[in-house]
């Protein structure tokens, strides 16, 4: 948005005479210039505003003086201080850039289709996002980006993005604790609600998947009998769900076993994967029951897509068939659904694939990604599977029981050795179940030139990186790269 438009903003909330604003920044910039917001000092540039928002381990007030030194033109802010420029003192610094976020979301928004789910939910969006796009005009969908889908992160999207009308907003809204789905959908009330599975990811804050399920269930707590909404007929606790809301006839998703009679949906029937021409593609078939239509659609994707994303393509199809656009009549969805940046990347180096999921990891994405895994070494695409695993953050209590089921499923998965990357010990916990030979490494050299050898070998390896995003897997795969390639 421009400076002007900001201003007016803050004065039709009602809480300041923005006259002796203009004045002053009129001396320093144009109103009509754009503004960038963030609470991120280190991405202060010309013309930004600064949301100081104090933190668990960091306190944004620290920083203040720093964002006007770069380029600041104004900070929002909770504390009365000495800082050399424009601030604006408010009660509460999350509640009023949510206010300010939410009258935006009021007037712009259009028709909103939020999304939450334990896995999936940044996938999901971007792909209904690309879908609806090939329908409608791009300009005419919003969407947070990336995964700026809390409390803070979807207001400072809505604020940097959602400043002209749009058809359609697709927002993905997370939770990490009790009362965060809640806070969101109370401030930004969905007009069709998602929920895609429900699982381990955080349970160590929730205390148990019972209540993981009623956080996310709360997405559900405006929405009337005649509004849409989506559900995944294969997820156990969501399939209980839906007897309850039998009446309102949501929209399904899920695997074709699971389909219930007289529910819209799309299912997932068969998949596989296959290489050709240097290229691995996956290939599937899906029912498509919309709108009247009971069709089958098969289509193949460029790369390799595990299970649970496949569902997510579902949800994808699910929702964009139910709003009325011809899914079915897109000839190439590979042209429109293709893998996310760090969820599942595959980077091929000579005869090796890499994996790089390294954006989070939980106990049901990571068996996904084994099962694919093993697919592949059973088709003798590759002889050997090593992963480099790092730890599943926010298990609380569950810690010691989550990693000795990944010892588990790496078993069963046939997954060669494993290479600990030590940085939280939590991972470690998979060898008290792992059967195979484990390395530990709590240096990104040692572990680089492991990596370095192995690939000497001729036997065709496939490395899956993958831990929660605390742990910034992804900085030891870029490492590794720069020292094989
Ligand atoms: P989220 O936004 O919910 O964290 P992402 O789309 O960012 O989910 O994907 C994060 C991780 O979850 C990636 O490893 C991805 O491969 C995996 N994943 C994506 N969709 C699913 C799903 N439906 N079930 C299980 N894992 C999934």
């Amino acid at each position: 948005m421009i400076i002007k438009q900001f201003l007016d903003l803050i004065e039709r909330i009602g809480e300041f005479e923005t006259d002796k604003m203009k004045l002053y920044l009129r001396d320093r910039c144009s109103l009509d210039e754009m503004v960038f917001i963030t609470t991120d000092s280190r991405k202060i540039k010309k013309n930004s505003i600064f949301i100081a928002i104090k933190g668990k381990n960091v306190n944004g007030h620290d920083y203040i003086n720093e964002s006007f030194d770069k380029g600041a033109i104004l900070s929002i802010i909770e504390d009365a201080g000495d800082y050399n420029g424009l601030c604006i003192k408010v009660d509460h610094v999350v509640q009023f850039i949510n206010k300010m976020a939410s009258y935006l979301y009021k007037q712009y928004a259009g028709f909103t289709i939020a999304i939450t789910g334990s896995n999936g939910k940044t996938t999901t969006k971007e792909w209904i996002k690309r879908l609806l796009s090939t329908f409608i005009n791009q300009e005419s969908i919003f969407a947070n980006s990336e995964n700026m889908n809390t409390e803070i992160g979807l207001p400072l999207c809505i604020l940097n993005d959602l400043t002209t009308q749009k058809k359609y907003s697709v927002i993905e809204m997370g939770m990490s604790k009790k009362g965060d789905i809640e806070y969101l959908v109370d401030t930004y009330k969905p007009d069709f609600p998602v929920i895609l599975n429900i699982g381990t990811a955080h349970i160590g804050n929730t205390g148990s998947l019972d209540n993981t399920f009623r956080e996310k269930v709360k997405l559900m707590k405006h929405h009337s009998n005649d509004e849409p909404f989506c559900l995944n007929c294969s997820d156990s606790l969501l399939r209980q769900y839906l007897k309850k809301c039998q009446k309102q006839k949501p929209i399904l998703f899920g695997q074709i076993n699971d389909e219930i009679e007289d529910f819209s949906g799309v299912f997932l029937e068969n998949y596989r994967h296959y290489f050709q021409g240097q290229q691995f593609y996956t290939s599937f078939k899906l029912a498509i029951r919309c709108q009247g239509k009971n069709e089958q659609l098969e289509n193949r994707l460029n790369g390799l897509f595990h299970k649970g994303q496949l569902l997510n393509v579902c949800a994808a199809l699910a929702v964009v068939s139910s709003l009325g656009y011809a899914v079915d009549s897109l000839p190439d969805l590979s042209r429109v659904i293709g893998s996310i940046k760090d969820r599942f990347e595959p980077v091929f180096i000579r005869n090796h694939l890499f994996i790089k999921d390294c954006y989070n990891s939980s106990l049901e994405s990571l068996r996904y990604a084994l099962e694919l895994l093993k697919k592949l070494k059973e088709d003798k695409k590759f002889k050997k599977i090593i992963c480099v695993l790092g730890s599943i953050a926010e298990t609380g209590p569950f810690e010691a029981e989550i990693h000795e089921k990944i010892g588990h499923f790496l078993n069963e998965n046939r997954v060669d050795n494993v290479f600990l990357y030590t940085k939280d010990s939590g991972i470690k916990q998979i060898q008290k179940k792992y059967k195979g030979k484990v390395l530990s490494f709590s240096d990104v050299t040692a572990l680089s030139m492991e990596i370095k050898q192995r690939i000497q070998t001729k036997q065709n390896t496939v490395f899956l990186f993958k831990a929660s995003r605390s742990i910034q897997l992804e900085e030891v795969f870029d490492h590794v790269m720069d020292v094989i390639n």
